[in-house]
C-alpha cells in the first residue's frame, strides 16, 4: 500500500515562475472550456482533444499534460455537482497553482524544474523540508505564488490490528469509542467558532466591487482556515497516535453524501447547516485518513444513516431527554447515554460488523437486533465496497 503526505514551504517566485504559473492557469481554463463544450471528463478523451490546442503555449509538454490532468479533476467535480442538482457555476480557474508530476528533480537540497529544453529553474529547499522528504520518493510538486508543496510517498505494510476505534465528528467535538470500552472526546468548539465567525463576516460584506470583496475574503479566509487547520491537526495527530499505540483500525462515517443530508428540506436551521457543510467538517476526516494510512492502520468507512438516532446497545430509536439536551434515553432497553458517545459506538459497531474477525464486545449485541432489516444489508454492501477500494 502506498501512503502519501505533503510538506510545504514559502519561496519567492521569480518572473519565470510567475510566467509559468500564468500559462498553466490559462491552459487549464482552455482545457476546461473544451471539456465543457464537448462533454468530456476522462483524461484520455480530453488529452486527445486538448493537447493540440495547447500548442500555442510556450511551455514544456510536461506542463501541458499536467494542465490537462488538473482540468479533468475540475470537470469531474463539476459534473458531480450538476448531477446532484446543485447550482454549479461554470468552472473557471483564477488562482495560480501549478502541479506537476513529471520532469522535476531534487538534487543537493535544490528543486530543479524544467523550464526550457536543457534549462531548469532552481528553488532551494529549506532544511526542514529536506529533512522530512529524506528517504522518501517525491511524487509531485505544487507551486503557488508564494508556496511550494512536495508530495512524498512511502510503501507501508498494513498493520494487523487488535481492535477498532469508532470516530464521530460533531459540531463542537470529536468523540471516540473503542472496542476496549474506552471513550474519549476532543473539544473542537474553537474551530467551529472560527469558521462560524468567518461566515458571519463574509455575509455582512456589502462592497459592490467584486474584486475588492474577493481580495478581503481571500486574505481573511486564508488566515481563518490556517487557524482551523492547526486545531484539527492537533486533534487528528492525537487520535492516530492513540490508535497506533493500541493497534486499532479506524472506523469513520462515509461523508460523501453529507451535503445532501444537510440541505434545507431536512428541517435544520441555517446556522447548523452552514457548520455541517463547511469544509472543516470533512477536513478532520481527511487528516485522520492520511495520517492513519501513513502509519499502516486500516481505515474503514461505514454508512452514516441513523448513527445518531439509534440505540448503540439494542438498535431501537432513541428518545431525547427534554431537560438534558445532550442525553438520549432508549425506550426499549432503558439505557441513558450521551448522544455523541452513542453515535461513536454505533459507528464502531458498524465497523466491527464488517471486520474479518470479531472481538467479543458489547457492540456485537446489535448485530442480531439490526442484522435482519434491509437498511443494514445495504450498509454491509456499501462498506464492503469501501474496504476493497482501499
Ligand atoms: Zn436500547
Amino acid at each position: 500500500m502506498l501512503a502519501v503526505k505533503a510538506v510545504q514551504q514559502h519561496y519567492i517566485a521569480t518572473r519565470e515562475i510567475l510566467y509559468m504559473l500564468e500559462q498553466f492557469r490559462c491552459m487549464m481554463n482552455d482545457c476546461v472550456q473544451i471539456g465543457l463544450d464537448q462533454n468530456l471528463t476522462s483524461l484520455k478523451a480530453l488529452s486527445l482533444k486538448a493537447y493540440r490546442q495547447l500548442a500555442r503555449y510556450d511551455v514544456m509538454s510536461y506542463y501541458k499534460l499536467c494542465a490537462i490532468s488538473a482540468a479533468t479533476g475540475i470537470l469531474r467535480n463539476n459534473r458531480r455537482a450538476v448531477r446532484h442538482g446543485n447550482k454549479a457555476r461554470r468552472p473557471y480557474v483564477r488562482s495560480l497553482r501549478l502541479t506537476t508530476c513529471y520532469g522535476f528533480k531534487i538534487q543537493d537540497g535544490t528543486l530543479l524544474l524544467p523550464h526550457r529544453p536543457r534549462e531548469r529553474i532552481r528553488i532551494a529547499l529549506t532544511a526542514h523540508v529536506q529533512d522530512i522528504i529524506h528517504g522518501h520518493p517525491v511524487r509531485s510538486v505544487t507551486l503557488t505564488r508564494d508556496k511550494l508543496s512536495l508530495a512524498y510517498a512511502k510503501h507501508v505494510i498494513e498493520i494487523s490490528t487488535h481492535g477498532f476505534l469508532g470516530i464521530d465528528r460533531n459540531l463542537d467535538n470529536v468523540t471516540l469509542a473503542a472496542t476496549d470500552g474506552s471513550i474519549a472526546k476532543h473539544n473542537l468548539s474553537e474551530a467551529t467558532r472560527i469558521s462560524a465567525t468567518y461566515r458571519e463576516v463574509r455575509s455582512h460584506m456589502r462592497r459592490n466591487d467584486v474584486r475588492i470583496r474577493r481580495k478581503i475574503t481571500g486574505k481573511y479566509g486564508r488566515k481563518q482556515s490556517e487557524m482551523v487547520k492547526q486545531i484539527l491537526h492537533h486533534a487528528s495527530k492525537l487520535i492516530v497516535q492513540q490508535a497506533k499505540q493500541k493497534q486499532f483500525s479506524i472506523v469513520m462515517e462515509d461523508l460523501t453524501g453529507i451535503r445532501r443530508l444537510y440541505r434545507r428540506e431536512n428541517g435544520q436551521g441555517r446556522w447548523i447547516r452552514g457548520c455541517m457543510n463547511s469544509w472543516s467538517y470533512g477536513e478532520l476526516q481527511r487528516q485522520i485518513d492520511y495520517k492513519a494510512r501513513w502509519e499502516g492502520l486500516p481505515v474503514i468507512y461505514v454508512h452514516p444513516h441513523g448513527t445518531s438516532a439509534r440505540c448503540s446497545r439494542c438498535g431501537s430509536r432513541m428518545a431525547r431527554i427534554p431537560e438534558e439536551n445532550r442525553q438520549l434515553k432508549c425506550p426499549h432497553c432503558g439505557v441513558s447515554v450521551d448522544r455523541d458517545v452513542n453515535a461513536a459506538r454505533n459507528i464502531l459497531a458498524r465497523g466491527v460488523r464488517f471486520a474479518p474477525f470479531a472481538p467479543p464486545i458489547e457492540a456485537m449485541v446489535q448485530e442480531s437486533a439490526a442484522g435482519g432489516n434491509p437498511e443494514s444489508r445495504r450498509e454491509r454492501v456499501n462498506s464492503k465496497a469501501h474496504e476493497s477500494k482501499s
